[in-house]
């Protein structure tokens, strides 16, 4: 298996003399996907949906070239990252000469342009030519469709100001029902879209719903300083009393 960044090892990074392996910005984050990327999307040994997560507008995600966690302004779409971790799916610690990456002949653009210690190739390139999910699924038919009621039921700037909301007054039940109404709808949109999928596991079809309709809102709320949990009766209880990440969220 190639080694971590081995592209940057042996070609560009290599000559500079600046990529030692140490796997650091595989860990750290994932990268986001450009324009030069989508041939990659389905080709044989390439990315395929399961290998993707869409980051919504208004989510915190780490900024690689601030280095700091900021809601997105637009969409992205991202190479998966391992459960409750930023580290990249295709990161393999184990490869025998170091950290490796699993997709070193695919790697995307952002891959090849990152450098630890010279930013400035990936902040030239950062954000300018990204994908959304529509330029993978296609702009219209029944996907299209239940990604834009999606977004329009649990768009997070939207989500952000109810937080806030029941932040400064624990007793807004308007708010607290608009959240939840928001989690039902998550939670049902992605129950069709994976209804629809051919035979597959059922951590590959909670990928493709990841990268269809972002991560769940059952785990992205924490950004709020929200929390959910279901109780013996089935019914859903939202709490308010985590920590707040998101400053759209902060009374
Ligand atoms: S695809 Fe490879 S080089 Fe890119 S972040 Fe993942 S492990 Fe690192």
């Amino acid at each position: 298996m190639p080694a971590l960044g081995q592209g940057r090892l042996h070609g560009e990074c290599l000559m500079a003399g600046e990529c030692d392996r140490c796997g650091e910005c595989c860990r750290r984050s994932t990268p986001a996907l450009h324009e030069e990327d989508l041939k990659l999307i389905g080709e044989s040994g390439g990315l395929d949906l399961v290998h993707l997560v869409t980051f919504r507008r208004g989510e915190l995600v780490h900024d690689q070239v601030r280095g700091v966690l900021a809601p997105l302004h637009e969409e992205v779409v991202k190479l998966r990252s391992r459960p409750h971790s930023w580290e990249c799916f295709f990161l393999n610690e184990d490869s025998g000469d170091g950290a490796g990456c699993g997709r070193y002949e695919q790697r995307p653009l952002e891959c090849k342009l990152l450098l630890c210690k010279n930013p400035a190739p990936l902040a030239e390139a950062y954000a300018t030519g990204r994908i959304t999910r529509l330029d993978i699924v296609g702009g219209h038919g029944a996907v299209a469709e239940l990604i834009a009621a999606h977004e329009d039921q649990c768009g997070y700037e939207e989500l952000a100001a109810w937080a806030r909301r029941l932040h400064l007054d624990a007793s807004n039940r308007e708010a607290a029902e608009t959240i939840l109404a928001a989690v039902h709808f998550d939670a049902r949109a992605r129950e069709i879209l994976t209804g629809r999928l051919p035979e597959m596991n059922e951590e590959d079809r909670a990928a493709v719903a990841a990268c269809c309709l972002g991560r769940p809102l059952a785990e992205t709320l924490s950004m709020f300083g929200l929390s959910i949990a279901r109780q013996e009766d089935g019914a859903i209880r939202l709490s308010a009393s985590g920590t707040i990440h998101h400053p759209a969220a902060r009374p």
